[in-house]
């Protein structure tokens, strides 16, 4: 790894601005390879130096994996004029290496969302040419059957001409809610055309009222997350990534 700055390598972390991690070394806090240090200027190897914060170890890393369970309400972007973003529902520390999000979700879709600072791997999932899987659960209006599953597994035509890549539509269960009959149904899809779920929808005449990712390629959503909570990959997941 590159050398960098005490200050720097604080801040990079998460442990406060420049001017915090200053003033923690000047008081004593931060040791170094077992002794306090209080040049903030001191020049470490990030990888191998031993970083002591208030007695904790200081890990170094330059990429973050987080994996969220979207909440309806927030947009899939790093910054907005109007809404809360993604990035908004993170801790500070996370946001520090500024991941962004992998894709895109509706305002008021849910589900799995990552973000990384990984460039490369977020290209690789939404590369057109690699058909990475994504596989939604959704609530559609009417009475969703083997015309669709059908119609979807050949392809169907969006409202821009587009003729959709064959995806695999199932019907989970059949309820009656206030406005009629409520289809709950699983579709995996290998492309990512903007609303393409609820477009492809669209044009068998029928309207998703609710929806949610649950998987990406090999990553499935962590049911234990409730809605607007997010953990780090595990190395197993980040395994099946890269
Ligand atoms: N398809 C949609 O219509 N919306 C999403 O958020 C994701 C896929």
């Amino acid at each position: 790894t590159k050398k960098m700055r005490l200050d720097k390598l604080l801040a990079n972390m998460g442990r406060g601005t420049r001017s915090e991690v200053r003033r923690a070394v000047k008081q004593g806090r931060v040791s170094v390879d077992g002794m306090i240090v209080k040049d903030s200027g001191l020049i470490l190897d990030p990888g191998t130096a031993l970083v002591l914060f208030d007695d904790e170890q200081v890990l170094y890393r330059e990429t973050i994996y987080l994996m969220l369970n979207k909440p309806q309400g927030v947009v899939s972007a790093t910054e907005d004029k109007r809404d809360r973003t993604v990035i908004d529902l993170l801790d500070p520390e996370d946001g520090v290496l500024q991941p962004f999000p992998v894709g895109r979700l509706d305002k008021d879709t849910e589900g799995l969302l990552l973000l990384t600072n990984d460039g490369r791997m977020s290209h690789e999932l939404l590369s057109p040419r690699k058909h990475v899987p994504k596989i939604y659960e959704a609530d559609v209006l009417g009475d969703v059957g083997d015309a669709d599953v059908q119609a979807f597994s050949a392809g169907v035509t969006l409202d821009d001409g587009y003729e959709t890549m064959p995806a695999q539509l199932t019907v989970r269960e059949r309820v009656s809610g206030e406005n009629g009959v409520l289809s709950r149904i699983t579709l995996t899809i290998h492309e990512g055309k903007f609303h393409q779920v609820k477009r492809m929808f669209q044009s068998v005449g029928k309207e998703v009222v609710y929806l949610r990712r649950v998987s990406m390629g090999p990553l499935h959503l962590d049911e234990t997350l409730a809605l607007g909570e997010y953990r780090e990959l595990t190395d197993s997941e980040l395994a099946t990534l890269v």
